[in-house]
């Protein structure tokens, strides 16, 4: 299954007929537009590969002088990324994709989307919790929040925007209110229920229903995630737990054909107390068993042994079809230089790893 993906940092190792073939393409302005903030390296590629010595001294005047924002910038280098992927020997890469600004992404997280099928074991026939779709709404939300702060769980708020992203979770049958802590104590520790023949692992990665302790009700609903502009609900998702998000998301690409997250073994972190690299000999069982380790430890586990966390190898942009993922993806990403990335579409460049740690 491909997998790889490829950064605009990656032209550097690209060979001289990708970048001939870029600059056949490309009007000169859009190249010295998307190389401006790049690194000398990269740009000689370009030099380099020019006809004459004329062109690329006029390539490097442009680069001086062009004075482009930073979404055109972007559409530049999407540009080129576009050209490279049409060349057969990247047909199983994934290419970098971004938003363009933090204006279009919290346009895109407030706007009313098509609403996704729920994510997750049994959901379909599940009643879910709706702010929205509630008469007294707000007042639970306020609730919920005090109850939130009071347990020290602050609401998350996404970097460099006025978005918070909140769990709405209120039992549909009876109005019960359920607190972050509670949702995440939950997820951890499900009512085992035997449907999952593989085991507690399969039912933390596929079991996103909530259940409801209120007295006489003991039903099965499925909590939201509500996006907050400023104090106004925009938007409304379905509430994932780390783990559900993780194996959503693992199955989204798989879809695809990639295999990404926990399903590239790549990808697996631990720590031997003084740095984090690759745990690369994982077997079948353990690399199914690595979201519990990370999520959910052992308090016996000797520091040596702790899994640390998931390299990240998907864009948020990637994902643009499913707000659901997006939303708790960011909600999960532990970090606000983690959470900044994401949206900005440099995190594998910068090497994140994400889901570390049970927020
Ligand atoms: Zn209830």
């Amino acid at each position: 299954m491909g997998g790889k993906v490829f950064t605009f940092s990656d032209i550097f190792f690209a060979k001289d007929d990708v970048i001939a073939r870029i600059i056949k393409a490309m009007p000169q302005e859009e190249i010295a537009m998307a190389l401006r903030r790049e690194s000398t390296e990269i740009r000689k590629r370009f030099y380099k590969n020019l006809p004459s010595l004329d062109d690329s001294q006029n390539l490097k005047e442009e680069i001086k002088v062009n004075d482009a924002e930073l979404p055109e910038r972007i559409k530049a280098k999407e540009k080129m990324l576009a050209i490279i992927a049409e060349h057969p020997e990247y047909k199983n890469y994934r290419f970098q994709s971004r938003f363009l600004s933090f204006e279009e992404f919290t346009g895109y997280l407030t706007k009313k989307s098509k609403p996704e099928k729920p994510y997750g074991f049994a959901a379909e026939d599940t009643p879910s919790s709706s702010f929205f779709g509630s008469q007294n709404g707000e007042q639970a939300l306020e609730e919920i929040k005090k109850k939130n702060k009071a347990e020290e769980h602050e609401s998350f708020r996404i970097p460099n925007t006025k978005i918070y992203l909140i769990n709405y979770s209120v039992c549909p049958k009876c109005g019960k209110i359920y607190s972050f802590k509670a949702l995440s104590h939950h997820y951890l520790n499900p009512k085992p229920d035997p449907t999952f023949k593989k085991g507690k692992e399969a039912q933390l990665r596929q079991d996103a229903r909530m259940f409801c302790t209120g007295a006489g009700c003991k039903i099965h609903f499925l909590p939201s995630l509500l996006v907050v502009d400023d104090i106004i609900p925009k938007n409304e998702v379905q509430f994932l737990g780390p783990m559900h998000t993780l194996n959503a998301i693992e199955d989204y690409f798989e879809a695809l054909g990639y295999a990404v997250l926990t399903r590239d073994v790549n990808n697996l972190l631990k720590s031997d107390g003084v740095t984090t690299r690759v745990f690369r000999d994982l077997d079948e069982d353990a690399r199914h068993g690595f979201a519990t380790a990370v999520f959910n430890p052992p308090s016996t586990s000797p520091p040596s042994k702790i899994l640390k966390g998931i390299r990240n190898d998907v864009f948020l942009k990637e994902l643009e079809s499913r707000p659901t993922l997006i939303n708790n993806l960011l909600q999960y990403s532990v970090k606000p230089e983690i959470a900044l990335n994401l949206i900005q579409g440099v995190n594998v460049e910068k090497n994140d790893a994400i889901f570390g740690k049970w927020r």
